[in-house]
This record gives structure tokens, C-alpha cells and sequence, in this order.
């Protein structure tokens, strides 16, 4: 099995990877992000609940994203691995991971960070934000807000990994092909 974090800052390209891992290596996608956006469809009270957060681009509570990952793991964990996207994004939140994937056996294999700087963020977010409808992407405040929110919350998961020597750093520039490339070396080298 291949546990995979895709770890990186908002607009570093971890749904576009993921849908070619998907692809390739038949692991199942699990990106907070998607599942919040669903149930903010779908008017669901978890969707409500995780709205007001989303539209700042601040976070969600840890409690509630672990226990919607909790949930999604427990009936999926006979799947071929995990592509993890958005999700550890605070310390918290990777201990939990770790807790989660032990109670069936699982560990994580290794964390992918798609390194990308902030100036190519903020351009690839304001792009998208013309036809994703993600009012999150429209805004400059908002995103100078996730950039800062992922600077002092979410960076330090890296270290996390690193200590645990499962870090692998991959340039997030160029064509997606070209990096796509870089992590099927990552993710074939994990085999
Ligand atoms: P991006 O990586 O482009 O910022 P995502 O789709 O991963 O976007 O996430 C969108 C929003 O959903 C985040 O700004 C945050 O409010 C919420 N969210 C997603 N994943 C998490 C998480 N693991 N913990 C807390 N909030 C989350």
C-alpha cells in the first residue's frame, strides 16, 4: 500500500497532481478541500459549519476535519493507498492522521511538498479564481490570508515528516508533465 501526503501551499497544484496519480497508481483521493466544498453544496450542517471559515481561507476546527477524515478512512481502508491533499495541514492534525491509519494497520509512506513561491501563488490563485467560483480565489485579501495561514499553521507538518525522514521535496514549477514526472520517480522509488 501507498499512504501519500501531497503537501504544498494554496495554488501549489496538489489537485491537478492528484488526479494524475489517481490515474496511474489507483490510490483514492481524499482532499479536505473537495469533501468541505461538497457538503457546502449539498447544504449539509458540517458545510455550513466549515463556510465561514473557507470563505476567509482561514481553517477549519481540527476536531471537525479529523473527524471527517476519520469517517472517509474507516469505510475506505481496504483501498490500494490514500493520496492525502489539503489534509495534515497542522501538526495537530498529522498526530491524528498517524493515530487514524494505525487502527488498520496503515502508516504513511512519505510526503510529496510541491515547492512553489509565493509570488507563482498568488498569479496561479487569481487565474483560477476567474473560473473555479471559488470565492476564496477572488479575493486578494483572502489569499494573502491563506499564504499567511499556511506560513504559520500548516508549514511546520513539513517537519513533521522530516523527523520522521518520510520528506520528499519536489519543484512545483514547469509543466505539469514535467512535475508529474518528478513525483512518479518519488512515488515508484517508495515501491
Ligand atoms: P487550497 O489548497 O487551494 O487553499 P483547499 O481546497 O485544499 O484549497 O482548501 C480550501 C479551504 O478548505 C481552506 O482554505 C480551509 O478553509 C479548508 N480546509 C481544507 N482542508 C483543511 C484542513 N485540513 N484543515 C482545516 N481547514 C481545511
Amino acid at each position: 500500500m501507498l499512504n501519500i501526503v501531497l503537501f504544498g501551499p494554496p495554488g501549489a497544484g496538489k489537485g491537478t497532481q492528484s488526479e494524475l496519480i489517481v490515474k496511474q497508481y489507483g490510490l483514492l483521493h481524499l482532499s479536505t478541500g473537495d469533501l468541505f466544498r461538497k457538503h457546502l453544496g449539498e447544504g449539509t450542517d458540517l458545510g455550513k459549519l466549515a463556510q465561514s471559515y473557507m470563505d476567509q481561507g482561514n481553517l477549519v476546527p481540527d476536531a471537525v476535519v479529523i473527524k471527517m477524515v476519520e469517517d472517509r478512512i474507516a469505510t475506505e481502508f481496504t483501498a490500494k493507498g490514500f493520496i492525502f491533499d489539503g489534509f495534515p495541514r497542522t501538526v495537530h492534525q498529522a498526530l491524528a492522521l498517524d493515530q487514524m491509519l494505525l487502527k488498520h494497520d496503515l502508516s504513511i509512506t512519505g510526503m510529496l511538498s510541491l515547492e512553489v513561491q509565493a509570488s507563482e501563488l498568488r498569479i496561479r490563485l487569481r487565474e483560477r479564481g476567474k473560473t473555479s467560483g471559488r470565492k476564496d480565489d477572488q479575493d486578494d485579501i483572502k489569499i494573502e490570508n491563506r499564504i499567511k495561514v499556511y506560513n504559520e499553521e500548516t508549514k511546520p507538518v513539513a517537519d513533521y515528516y522530516k523527523h520522521q525522514d518520510k520528506y520528499v521535496s519536489i519543484k512545483g514549477i514547469g509543466s505539469i508533465a514535467s512535475i508529474f514526472q518528478l513525483i512518479m520517480y518519488e512515488l515508484d522509488a517508495f515501491k
